[in-house]
This record gives structure tokens, C-alpha cells and sequence, in this order.
């Protein structure tokens, strides 16, 4: 067993590197939707932000879809690929098990574990459907939580802890989170976890908060702005 720590994330793991075992078709479709919500800035890597680590992640989860917590296995993105343009095989690795109670991870494959791995352990075993989760930073659509409905996990708990899981497990009773699919990290400055029966509905669902929370902010400021730098048209 190694400790993995990044930030206030400490759990261990036991890898075994090996080539990726995971169905072809299903990382290219992770692989294209990570892209997307990096080219969102929802997954990257930024000078002066979060410690300049990478931050998001995607992960699937893998057959058999039966299997019982603690057996359920999934393909997630490596540690520290935030930062990454393109991704490849080698960027990934699979969660052979999981045990969100004693914050233990055993994987295999080119890539170690990522550093979020017991977040989106702990939302697979919320229900046997649940086979995508995306966790990504958004500053438009975190400090707008309440205004959005989102269910949100307490400050005061520790992420990637097994705290952290049962404060999941209690969102997933007490609030709108079975419906709506997607929470807010509290204590986890900017983050968003999606998830869904499928890589569009988890993905949809952190676009539609993002439209929702620029309906928000242009509500207030009767405009809606976007990131990129006007366009001049040149006349000839
Ligand atoms: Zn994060």
C-alpha cells in the first residue's frame, strides 16, 4: 500500500501497472467528453489556481454492472492529467475495488489513480445504475448553489474522506440529488460532480447548470458575457 496525497486528499491504494483494460468505444467516449469540459475549463490545469494542481476528472463504470459495493470497477482519468491537451490510453487507469469506509483503492493500468477516485467510488455505489460521473471546477456555477438548488455538501467535511462518502450517502437521502443528478462540493473550492445512466446525461447535466447560472449573473447585470475576446470585423 502507497498514500496518495494531493492537497487535502490522503487515501491509500495498491497499484498494478499494466496496460489499460478497459472496452475501446467506451474511453473514446470519455475521452471526448473530458475533452469538451476541458476546452469549458472545467477540467485544467492554471497558474495560480488550486495550487496550480490538475483538477478533474472522468470516470466509467465498467462490467459487471451487478456487482455489489466494494467489487464495482471503473476506468477513471490518472492522477495530475488536468493539465493535458490530449489524452490517450496511458492516461487512465481502472479501480479494481474500492472501500470508501477504510479510504483504500486498489488499481491497475498505465496511469495511477487518481486523486479523486473515492469521490466517484462513492457516488457508484449511491446505485447500481449510476455508469458515468464527472467532476470538474466551475467558478460560475459553485458560489451559486443555493441559487441553482443544488444539493451541496457540507464545508466542514473533509473531501476524499470516508466522511466526505457519508455526506454523499446523506445528499442522496435528504435532498434532490437522486432527480437532479449533479452536487456541490462544499469544501472543495469550484466543485461540481455529475453523473448519470449515460456520459450525455452526465455531461448535460453540468452544461445546463452552467446555462442556468449565466441566467442568473445576466439576470443581475442585464447582460451575458462570455470568456473570449470580441471579434473585430475587418473591412477590405
Ligand atoms: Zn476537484
Amino acid at each position: 500500500m502507497q498514500e496518495a496525497q494531493e492537497g487535502v486528499i490522503k487515501f491509500q491504494y495498491e497499484h498494478f501497472p499494466g496496460p489499460l483494460k478497459a472496452p475501446r468505444d467506451l474511453l473514446l467516449e470519455l475521452m471526448a467528453w473530458r475533452a469538451v469540459l476541458r476546452e469549458l475549463t472545467l477540467i485544467g490545469q492554471e497558474a495560480g489556481l488550486y495550487d496550480e494542481a490538475g483538477y478533474g476528472n472522468v470516470s466509467a463504470r465498467l462490467p459487471p454492472y451487478q456487482a455489489e459495493r466494494g467489487e464495482r470497477r471503473f476506468v477513471i482519468t490518472g492522477t495530475q492529467t488536468g493539465g493535458l491537451a490530449c489524452t490517450a490510453a496511458e492516461h487512465f487507469c481502472v479501480i479494481d475495488s474500492y472501500d470508501t469506509n477504510k479510504n483504500q483503492v486498489r488499481s491497475g493500468g498505465p496511469s495511477l489513480p487518481s486523486s479523486e477516485s473515492m469521490t466517484h467510488g462513492t457516488v457508484y455505489d449511491l446505485d447500481s445504475r449510476i455508469r458515468f460521473v464527472f467532476h470538474g471546477h466551475a467558478r460560475l456555477i459553485w458560489p451559486l448553489s443555493a441559487e441553482l438548488s443544488m444539493a451541496t455538501s457540507r464545508a466542514s467535511v473533509p473531501y476524499g474522506t470516508p466522511a466526505m462518502a457519508q455526506e454523499v450517502r446523506r445528499l442522496y437521502r435528504e435532498t434532490n440529488l437522486p432527480e437532479e443528478r449533479i452536487f456541490s462540493m462544499g469544501g472543495h473550492e469550484d466543485g461540481i460532480v455529475s453523473f448519470g445512466e449515460t456520459a450525455q446525461e452526465a455531461g448535460s447535466r453540468l452544461l445546463n447548470a452552467l446555462v442556468r447560472a449565466r441566467m442568473i449573473l445576466g439576470g443581475r447585470d442585464q447582460r451575458i458575457c462570455d470568456s473570449r475576446p470580441e471579434s473585430k470585423s475587418s473591412l477590405v
